[in-house]
């Protein structure tokens, strides 16, 4: 048995204004299968492997009973920076950079900003997102470090595996591969080719709890653990990772609900004061009529979903 949600967002997020995915249900609850339209079958197998974990199988132990996660300050001015830093009550932010070409004097304002709103004990970490060249992303992370008083980590500098080592090398800030690890053939390769010194995991393209917890051992990483815009039910496995993985020293980022104007379920997981608790399974989802998406939607994700099964 499966549904299909069509929630809208509150601003547009990878190129999209909806986002959709398919709810299954199992013996053992439910689970989330939600690949961007831009993952093909093929990339989408993982996807439908960790969905099928939680409505057949369920996941392992927690080892903790909450997590911290941080704050996510996009592209803003420093005011708005600060009041969102305020507000969630977080000890970590996570602030956007190199949104725009010729963006690093704004950046510089708003790291400085988000600095001064979270005090000395605060975590502050910044995500480029792949744009920048090795030469831009030495000079930029110099100055950002500078300008935040101590980075936590840079996410995802540059597009390749080489290219995030390459930068390490130059650096003394840690270098955190989120991207080169979501879409890798082998997530382990960044470890080996010493390019980072953080690994960002997320259960979804990483085909389950179970699998997440054997790339976190097998990199030998410090792992933080990042939500894939899914709604709470695709959450509640990150959630369960983050529960799980057996060294947990820094803040997840399970911010992206906040960018849905709507969820499945009645009460959606929201971090309160920087941490969300952890649960053994995946709020049930009592919304599905309103956000039922249109039948041919519905049609289009339940051919994905044969496709993707037979793909797997
Ligand atoms: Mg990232």
């Amino acid at each position: 048995m499966f549904d299909v949600y069509s929630i809208p967002l509150t601003t547009r997020f990878r190129g999209i204004t909806v986002r959709e995915g398919l709810l299954l249900h199992g013996p053992a609850g439910w689970g989330e299968f939600c690949p961007f339209a831009d993952y093909d079958d093929r990339e989408s197998v993982p996807w439908l492997a960790a969905a099928r974990e939680a409505a057949e199988v369920g996941w392992p132990e927690p080892v903790r009973d909450r997590v911290p996660v941080n704050c996510i300050v996009p592209a803003v001015g420093p005011k708005r920076a600060q009041e969102i830093v305020r507000a969630s009550g977080c000890a970590t932010a996570k602030v956007k950079v190199a949104d725009a070409p010729g963006s690093l004097p704004a950046d510089l304002e708003r790291v400085a900003a988000v600095r001064d709103a979270l005090g000395a004990a605060g975590a502050v970490r910044v995500d480029a997102n792949a744009v920048w060249s090795v030469d831009e992303a030495v000079a930029a992370i110099g100055a950002l470090d500078r300008a935040a008083g101590g980075l936590q980590y840079v996410e995802q500098p540059c597009r390749t595996i080489d290219e995030l080592a390459a930068v390490r090398r130059r650096v003394d800030v840690p270098i955190a591969a989120d991207e080169s690890i979501r879409r890798a053939e082998d997530p382990l390769r960044v470890a080996v080719a010493g390019a980072a010194d953080v690994a960002v995991l997320k259960v979804a393209p990483l085909g389950g709890v179970r699998r997440a917890l054997a790339v976190a051992e097998a990199c030998g990483l410090p792992c933080v653990v990042s939500s894939a815009l899914e709604t709470s039910v695709g959450m509640a496995a990150e959630l369960a990772l983050a529960g799980a993985l057996p060294q947990l020293d820094m803040a997840c980022g399970f911010g992206t609900g906040a960018l849905l104007t709507s969820d499945v379920v009645a009460e959606p997981i929201r971090p309160v004061d920087g941490w969300l608790p952890v649960s053994r399974r995946a709020p049930e989802p009592v919304r599905r009529g309103e956000v039922a998406a249109p039948p041919d939607r519905a049609r289009w994700w339940a051919d994905r979903l044969a496709r993707v099964t037979a793909a797997g």
